[in-house]
């Protein structure tokens, strides 16, 4: 019998024993760094010339892995393979598939500080941050595996006198996973292992970031067992195989996580019926978020703070779902301010590959030079509260950033920074703060501190998010507890480790027999 649900455990490094445990895993990886890794098609590991060269980004000269570029030919290659495996992939039971998934989990969780340190190496991410995205990967395993057991029994229908009907599902056949960089183990595990427990082959398109965990993802599955040509790794240059996944007739979905700007392309793209096309594609996109935190009159100021300091800077604010606006009543602004201040002023920045900081590099270059111009934009918006400060002589570092007295229209109020800035606006009523939460054209995540029920209610039903936080931060969310995805230019709102995910990947059929 499958036990039910529960999340994996996060690591306490403040216990001496993790923490030692944890570095031995960094040597380790250290160790391996520099490997050339493969495309994967049909089980079969090619080497190309062409290479992905993944740095830390923590230490620009480090480089942890060079990967395998593929061309529009081994698309064509890894779809016809994915077709194949088709053939034989959905006649596994939904037992046998979500089996798949529990051994796979079981794999990652006897080596999870060997993976959270290939994220602390590959994405710059904080020890803890890490082991959280390693917990979540394990997550979506355990997960997806027991919500395809559930639906592998379909859903009871009515029958008439001398009539039976039934209602169950299948799967569509191959798609596209396109995972984004920021949780470079989860995503990149729950994107991949939804469709294929409900019986999908996958053509996995990794971020050209953090290739090399997305690869340890592979190795991992065909170890638990997963048949060759299921899943297909295919890491690339955007510019090059992008558009030619999401168009190729044979793409039945894609599975995408990432910017605004590319999940548009992709929805509209997708759109298209392609020659020879006999069926329509279905896009999951999550995208971005500009995250807010409404302080209310009546409300524990510590731990407003608290929940903004961590929801912005935590794995420097590099989340969509990150806090980057503060909304707070005008009696209670200046308090707030003043006490995210101090709490700002604790949190350690330095290269997490080589201590335990609380917060890491940005992920690269163009990243760091993004957040470096709206910081400056931030300057001209609003006053500079704390931080600002950036160097990208070692890594690409940024220290976390608080403008104050920004008016709610202001670009950095408006645009997905993905960095670690936050902008404080005051408001001076309940109504306002909502009007203002609510200004954006994203609908991602959004938190309330308040003790004031009514408030609360009412924020329930009018603060229009997708995952919407009472007297907590707004990150953070746990599969199978807080269900992820949102509305407007946020996506499709496909809830992420929640009850009605796995049906994005399957089609529901009805068979009525009279007799
Ligand atoms: N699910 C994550 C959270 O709740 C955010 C995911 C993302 O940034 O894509 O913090």
């Amino acid at each position: 019998m499958v036990l039910p649900f529960k999340h994996e455990p996060f690591t306490d490094f403040k216990d001496e024993r993790n923490r030692q445990e944890f570095e031995v895993a960094l040597e380790q990886v250290k160790g391996e760094l520099g490997k050339d890794y493969p495309l994967v098609i049909n089980g079969e590991k090619i080497f190309t010339d062409d290479k992905l060269i993944s740095i830390n980004p923590g230490n620009k000269e480090q480089v942890i892995g060079k990967v395998s570029k593929a061309t529009k030919g081994h698309v064509d290659q890894a779809m016809d393979s994915a077709n194949h495996a088709f053939k034989t992939w959905k006649t596994w039971t939904a037992e046998e598939r979500a089996d798949l998934l529990f051994r796979a989990a079981a794999i990652v969780r006897r080596r999870k500080h060997e993976f959270s340190a290939w994220l602390v190496l590959d994405a710059g991410k904080p020890w803890d941050q890490a082991d959280g995205d390693t917990a979540e990967g394990i997550d979506f395993l355990e997960y997806y595996g027991r919500q395809m057991i559930e639906l592998g029994k379909g859903k009871p229908l009515a029958d008439r006198p001398n009539e039976h009907n039934a209602y169950f599902y299948q799967p569509m056949g191959p798609g596209v996973v396109i995972p984004p960089w920021n949780f470079a183990f989860a995503i990149v595990c729950g994107t991949v292992a939804a469709p294929i427990v409900a019986g999908n082959p996958v053509l996995l398109k990794p971020s050209e970031n953090t290739p090399v965990i997305a690869y340890k993802l592979v190795e991992v599955l065909e170890e638990a067992g997963l048949p060759k040509g299921v899943l297909n790794f295919i890491p690339g240059d955007p510019a090059e195989i992008g558009d030619y996944l999401v168009d190729h007739k044979e793409t039945h979905f894609i599975n995408f996580t990432g910017s605004r700007q590319t999940g548009t392309r992709i929805y509209e793209r997708a759109a298209k019926v392609q020659d020879g096309q006999q069926f329509l594609k279905r896009v999951i996109a999550e995208m971005g978020g500009k995250d807010t935190i409404i302080v209310d009159k009546d409300a524990d100021l510590e731990l407003a703070a608290d929940a903004i300091v961590n929801s912005a800077f935590g794995f420097s604010g590099q989340k969509c779902s990150a806090c980057s606006r503060a909304v707070i009543h005008q009696d209670v602004y200046d308090a707030v301010l003043e006490k995210s201040i101090e709490l700002t002023k604790k949190l350690t920045v330095g290269n997490p590959s080589e201590e335990n900081v609380y917060m890491g590099p940005v992920v690269n270059q163009k990243q760091f030079d993004k957040i470096k111009d709206y910081i400056e934009i931030g300057k001209a918006e609003g006053e500079l509260a704390y931080g600002g400060g950036t160097d990208d002589s070692q890594g690409f570092f940024i220290h976390p950033t608080i403008f104050k007295d920004v008016g709610p229209k202001a670009r950095i109020m408006q645009e997905e920074i993905f960095g670690p800035v936050v902008a404080f606006t005051r408001a001076a009523d309940f109504d306002e703060m909502l009007e203002i939460a609510n200004n954006t054209e994203y609908g991602l995540t959004g938190a309330v501190i308040s003790n004031n029920r009514e408030h609360l209610n009412r924020a329930r039903y009018e603060f229009h998010v997708g995952n919407l936080y009472f007297n907590r931060g707004c990150t953070a969310a746990i599969v199978g507890y807080q269900p992820f995805g949102g509305f407007k230019m946020s996506g499709t709102d496909s809830k992420a480790g929640g009850p009605d995910y796995l049906q994005h990947f399957l089609e529901a059929k009805i068979v009525s027999e009279t007799f």
